[in-house]
């Protein structure tokens, strides 16, 4: 082989990555994908004009030092032959079998999703959709690896090209990266984003980088010879190295946030890793002894990750002549994770069982996205979610729009979400090009296009029981109601007629406006005609008002005769145990704790009942909670709920706000103490109060309120605090 080109590792190089590394590799599986990859591509070249090969050569390499496992190397070698050549998947799911066969398909499949940055929601729906339609992980991790590489070669492609990749680069596939936690990748892709999206401002970086390179160097290892004095005889296994702020996050700070180089204070960072969770915070303890730390720089992470699973304690302080410099300090499980994020899973899991090993996947990231705080809803936690329990589906249109819906939603919801004027023309529909019934289910990925005509009679009230989105719903409504009024008011006296002769009630039909004339007017109908109508497009619903009817009419027409026994279709008052409550008169139902007061189990409590999601729980003293439940607007909504006795679920999360007087040590003294009560932090944030006080907000994990009590008791016992309570 000629010279290897910059940019490109050839299978030599894979096998000695192999061979350094501590996995046991399946040689002859990989060998054996190279020989296959190789005949197939044959001469094709790069655009460049280097041997394609090189291509899946170099990406099983990053995959390689990214320590990802056999199938994954064999399957990135295999990455581009039935994209690039005449090899189907069933030659390689015979040849490989089918779980390289399932990879090479996912990766293949990514490739085609068209990508628009018209706007944030769209990059977000296709981020979203991406990690959704890989259901192995590693399908994303090898297209990322994919990305990477044709990123590090895309010099000899046009201007527009470029620019076109590297905006899809830093909206889709970096956000990616970021999520799983793959460090090196996510900052090699920005930077080679940023180099041709900010040509100028990307070589005004690296000037300055190699202007002031020697000073922070000197700088830097002289603060590490510094720590290293004072950390070796107190902490064993020290490890001390030196970090640069990679371009895109100086690019960030500078030209995004109008900082200057010198305001930068983490550009070079001093990383201290050890053995153990314990030795972290007596390292801190050290470096605070010797560095005077800036106020408001102090970040644990080790007790609130990351919702990437970084966790490193970061504090800022005071080096030689007053320059200001990070120190990042963590445990060598935290370092990995930190670099290598999801990826870390492979490298560093020796020993799982091939037969296990994918279930095991799944339980980890589980674990992980359940350990995560949930007010960052934008993030990996909801996206990988989908993953394992999807909620949502993504279909396009025809033209690449990307449409976020519920799962289970159909094709009329699709129609009705592009515009309420291609539902109400629909007559049908084609998925990836077929026809599909009117009802059918909509999946992640698929082409759905809508089929309208100018004739079409509008939506058909059964339409109303297909539908799952509440968008869809009304919309038809509003149809039936603006379209349809002699038809509505038809339907609704004859609605109306039909459940008062069921409950036997008799009234002559010229009383009749007469004797509805308060319920019509209660629900804001100006003549009887509007009321019928309401009732036929479904705006009123009818077991709402029949009590009141009733009322009337043993009011006005039968107050001698006994009262009948009338069944109704209103729900039955009934006690029923759902999750650890107990809710008057609804069954079974969905149960969800409102975020806005966190109840814990001995709270008092009361149940709303939400649209379509269940019932929320909220504390009696919520401010949310109307303090006159009679009075306030759909009083009908709020329901008694009550504890049981015995309550499976634990995860309660209840927000502590301490006061303390401020000192050093005083937030390694509250989480040491939380820790020690193995209580899962959520979040923790400290800010200035007054004169001279420190306002520690932080989220717990808590199983109820004799449990937050001791908890309140043990902080209590810290120096300094002042008072601690219950947000
Ligand atoms: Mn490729």
């Amino acid at each position: 082989m000629p010279d290897k080109p910059k940019f490109y590792q050839d299978y030599n190089e894979l096998v000695e990555l192999m061979k350094k590394s501590d996995h046991m590799y399946n040689y002859e599986l990989i060998d054996k994908a190279y020989q296959f990859a190789e005949k197939m591509h044959g001469d094709q070249r790069r655009a460049s004009g280097i041997p394609y090969i090189l291509h899946p050569t170099t990406v099983a390499c990053i995959l390689c030092e990214l320590g990802m496992d056999s199938e994954s190397i064999a399957a990135a070698l295999l990455h581009d032959v039935v994209e690039d050549t005449p090899v189907t998947l069933e030659e390689v799911t015979k040849k490989f079998g089918s779980e390289i066969a399932i990879l090479i398909d996912g990766v293949t499949k990514l490739g085609k999703i068209p990508y628009s940055s018209r706007e944030e929601q769209q990059a977000e729906n296709i981020r979203k959709m991406l990690i959704a339609m890989s259901n192995d992980i590693r399908v994303i991790i090898i297209k990322l690896a994919d990305r990477l590489h044709n990123m590090r070669t895309i010099e000899c492609m046009k201007e527009q090209h470029r620019r076109d990749k590297a905006l899809e680069v830093m909206e889709v596939y970096a956000p990616i990266a970021h999520r799983l936690g793959i460090r090196a990748i996510k900052e090699e892709l920005e930077d080679l984003s940023i180099r041709y999206l900010d040509p100028v401002g990307y070589s005004e970086i690296e000037r300055q980088l190699a202007l002031r390179s020697k000073d922070r160097q000197n700088f830097v290892s002289d603060m590490k010879q510094q720590l290293y004095e004072r950390l070796k005889g107190e902490i064993p296994n020290v490890y001390i190295e030196g970090r640069v702020k990679s371009i895109h996050g100086i690019y960030k700070k500078t030209f995004m946030k109008g900082r200057t180089m010198d305001q930068i204070y983490d550009i070079f960072a001093v990383r201290v890793i050890v053995d153990s969770v314990a030795d972290c915070y007596n390292v801190l303890g050290v470096v605070h002894d010797i560095f005077r730390p800036l106020p408001n720089r102090f970040k644990d992470y080790i007790s609130t990750p990351k919702p990437n699973m970084y966790q490193s304690l970061h504090t800022t302080v005071i080096g030689k002549e007053g320059i200001p410099f990070e120190i990042q300090i963590r445990t060598w499980e935290m370092h990995y994770t930190a670099e290598y994020g999801i990826a870390a899973h492979w490298k560093y899991k020796e020993g799982i069982t091939k037969k296990n090993s994918l279930d095991e996947r799944l339980v980890w990231i589980r674990k992980m996205l359940e350990n995560q705080s949930d007010n960052d809803s934008t993030d990996i936690v909801r996206t990988i979610k989908m993953d394992l329990v999807p909620e949502e589906v993504f279909v396009f249109t025809p033209k690449g729009d990307v449409l976020s819906l519920p799962m289970g939603a159909t094709v009329i919801d699709v129609a009705y979400a592009i515009h309420s004027e291609v539902g109400n023309r629909m007559i049908g529909a084609k998925v990836d090009q077929r026809i599909v019934p009117i009802d059918y289910k909509v999946k992640t990925g698929e082409i759905v296009e809508i089929l309208t005509t100018k004739e079409s009679g509008g939506p058909k009230r059964d339409w109303l029981n297909i539908v799952r989105t509440s968008e869809a719903r009304s919309k038809i409504r509003l149809w039936f109601k603006k379209e349809k009024r002699d038809e509505n008011i038809v339907e609704g006296k004859a609605q109306l007629e039909a459940e008062l002769k069921r409950l036997n009630i008799s009234v002559p039909e010229k009383e009749i406006p007469e004797f509805l004339a308060d319920v019509i007017h209660k629900q804001n109908c100006n003549t009887i005609d509007d009321f019928y109508a309401s009732i036929g497009y479904g705006g009123i619903q009818l077991w709402r008002i029949l009590p009141k009817i009733k009322e009337e009419y043993f009011k006005k027409y039968s107050a001698d005769e006994p009262v009948q026994m009338i069944v109704t279709k209103e729900p039955v008052p009934k006690k029923k145990v759902s999750n650890g409550v107990i809710i008057e008169g609804l069954d079974d139902c969905l149960v969800k704790y409102s975020r806005c007061c966190n109840p814990l189990p001995g709270d008092d409590i009361i149940g709303f009942v939400t649209r379509g999601y269940g019932v929320s729980i909220h504390k009696r003293g919520c401010t949310n909670v109307p303090k006159d439940i009679k009075t306030c607007e759909e009083p009908e909504r709020w329901v008694k709920a009550e504890w049981t006795e015995n309550i499976v679920n634990e995860n309660f999360k209840a927000t502590l706000c301490i006061t303390a007087a401020d000192r050093t040590g005083l937030l390694a003294d509250i989480t040491n103490q939380l820790f020690a009560m193995h209580l899962f932090i959520h979040n923790l944030n400290s800010r200035e109060g007054k004169n001279g006080t420190a306002i520690v907000e932080v989220s717990l994990t808590i199983n109820g309120i004799n449990h937050l009590k001791s908890v309140i008791s043990r902080l209590s016992g810290i120096n300094g605090i002042i008072s601690i309570g219950r947000n």
